[in-house]
């Protein structure tokens, strides 16, 4: 004897109830992928700010290397026009070495204006370098944080998932198979939705609404009736 109509159509009613469940809960999993991809790029945006500062750094060290280079190279050069000096013969060679050397001398001082002001810079930026590297390890163990609690969400929500379709079980072995599959592949097509009531004499999913004849149809109940507009099952609630 198989179940009446009416009896299968309590049985989808429960189960939707169910399936309802469980498909807002894996749409809420289903978003936390994205949440947490959010997470990790928002933490790499902030990590260039690091990289910026860390560029400035370097092209700062360079450019102090090289002067460095330069003021020792020149006084290299002075000290040697400094050896040659008294092997001169005449005063106007002299005078001309004399001239030279001032010259070079005056470069270094420039040099070395120029070195200290790049110190200056060097340990400004130092500074910048430390502060970005504070703030990115504040910003690193948010990021992990809220990705840790997202994953907890997630292991929340599947447990939640399990615990639902457990329930589940038991239903649909008192549902003609037949009514079954069609329940089930327009559970797929409406968004988890497949049965639903008569609400204001419109269809309680798509809300289109019932002529009286077919409103009365519904409400015996010994039938299965679909939504011509949504396909859904309808029930009555009495
Ligand atoms: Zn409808």
């Amino acid at each position: 004897m198989p179940t009446a109509v009416n009896e299968q159509l309590k049985i989808l009613v429960e189960l939707q109830k169910i399936d309802s469940e469980i498909y807002r809960l894996k749409k809420e999993a289903e978003a936390h992928p994205l949440l947490q991809k959010k997470i990790e790029e928002a933490f790499d945006k902030k990590k260039q700010s690091l990289k910026a500062v860390e560029d400035e750094l370097r092209a700062a060290q360079l450019k102090q290397k090289e002067k460095e280079m330069d003021l020792q190279s020149k006084e290299e050069k002075v000290k040697k026009l400094q050896g040659q000096l008294f092997s001169l013969k005449t005063n106007k060679e002299y005078s001309a070495m004399e001239m030279e050397i001032k010259g070079l001398k005056a470069d270094d001082s420039l040099l070395e204006e120029d070195i200290l002001r790049l110190l200056d810079v060097v340990e400004e930026v130092k500074v910048k370098v430390a502060k970005e590297k504070e703030i990115l390890a504040v910003e690193d163990k948010k990021a992990k944080e809220a990705i840790e609690t997202i994953k907890k969400e997630t292991a929340a929500l599947n447990a939640q998932i399990a615990e639902w379709e457990e329930k589940r079980k038991a239903y649909p072995a008192n549902v003609e198979p037949r009514l079954l599959t069609q329940y089930e592949r327009i559970l797929k097509s409406r968004e988890g939705l497949a049965v639903v009531p008569v609400v204001h004499n419109a269809c309680g999913g798509c809300h289109l609404g019932f002529p009286p004849q077919m409103l009365n149809e519904i409400q015996m109940q010994d039938k299965v009736i679909v939504c011509e507009s949504c396909a859904r099952i309808l029930y009555w609630v009495s």
